[in-house]
């Protein structure tokens, strides 16, 4: 029978994802309708991103399960409609991509590449670098990002930490985890990095108290999400010296608004939410599975769980 796949994300993604979807969908032998108008009452899933137009979870009376297409769920989780399973999203381009932006701005700071960027004409001052070893980076989240970035930065010779909310082995890395964890994971850390999702019990993660653990001019890279960090926190850290440089892909209100003092901060780095994008090809594969493993009956790839809030 014709499985009935809703696409409830903004309609500007659909050129992109439809050919992707189709074709992954093809390769998984499953004989999907994916449309962007089915019927509430016809659906089997609902393909969804925010900002699509989906809000009310009710008429879907059919649906055995909602695919998020983005891996963050703090929008749609707390929408009082839903009540079925949903799914997050773990993309390895996605994946790949959040590593290259978090390796990238982590060799910025480890090497003071803006002396050499924002150099003078006619400037000569050579200065020591230091290697990867000496620098401690600590990843705050070791779930499907934050720890492929770990191991890469662990990779090219950094010191890394990670804190996660299970206590966790990896090699190659020092695992941390609990409120103890927190506060030996940031201590004297020198490059920290947010990879956590927004919980209850991670916002303002970074704030007055957290920020003062940090080597003296430590830089932030926050990918994660803007509520991780207590922005006026940040700011006072900032002006103190206490951290040297943020790097903010990731903010409170989005688009962040022009008045923001972020913006005019010679501290702070502002990327627009692009550190990295769920990759239709390789995504696609994903929610192929899921639809698989529904039809079959058999466990879905990466539930959230309610409880936790991520
Ligand atoms: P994930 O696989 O769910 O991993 C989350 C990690 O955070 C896990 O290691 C988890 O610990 C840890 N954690 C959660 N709550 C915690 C707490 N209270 N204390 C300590 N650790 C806690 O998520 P992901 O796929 O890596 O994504 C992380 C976040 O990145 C997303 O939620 C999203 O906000 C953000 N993101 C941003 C972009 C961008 O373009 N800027 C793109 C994609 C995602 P356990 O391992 O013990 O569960």
């Amino acid at each position: 029978m014709t499985i009935n796949a809703l696409f409830a994300a903004p309609p500007a993604l659909w050129p992109d994802f439809q050919p992707a979807l189709m074709n992954a969908f093809a390769k998984a032998g499953l004989d999907v309708a994916l449309s962007q108008s089915h019927a509430p009452a016809t659906v089997d899933y609902l393909i969804f991103g925010p900002g699509g137009p989906v809000t009310n979870f009710s008429p879907f009376i059919r649906a055995k399960a909602v695919l998020n297409l983005w891996a963050g769920v703090e929008k749609i989780i707390t929408n009082p409609t839903l009540t079925l399973p949903l799914t997050r999203m773990v993309d390895p381009g996605l994946t790949q991509g959040m590593v290259e932006y978090v390796t990238g701005h982590a060799l910025r700071h480890h090497l003071g590449m803006d002396a050499d960027i924002l150099v003078q004409p006619g400037h000569w001052h050579p200065r020591s670098t230091r290697l990867a070893a000496d620098r401690p980076v600590t990843v705050l989240g070791l779930g499907a990002l934050g720890q492929a970035c770990a191991l890469m930065l662990a990779q090219i010779g950094f010191a890394v930490t990670g804190w996660s909310q299970s206590a966790k082995s990896i090699p190659g890395l020092r695992c941390l985890s609990g409120p103890d964890g927190l506060t030996t994971a940031l201590t004297d850390a020198q490059i920290v990095v947010t990879l956590l999702p927004l919980t209850a019990q991670t916002d303002c993660i970074l704030n007055a108290g957290t920020l003062a653990l940090t080597a003296r001019g430590a830089a932030l890279i926050n990918p994660g999400r803007g509520g991780l960090i207590d922005d006026d926190a940040l700011l006072a850290a900032l002006a103190t010296g206490q951290i040297g440089h943020a790097t903010l892909d990731v903010f409170r209100t989005e688009p962040l608004p022009v008045d923001h003092p972020f913006w005019t901060n010679p501290g702070i780095t502002i990327t627009p939410h692009m550190a990295a994008d769920t990759r239709p090809e390789t995504s696609a594969t994903v929610i192929a599975e899921n639809i698989r493993r529904g039809q079959a009956g058999e466990p879905w790839l990466y539930l959230v769980d309610r409880a936790r809030g991520y």
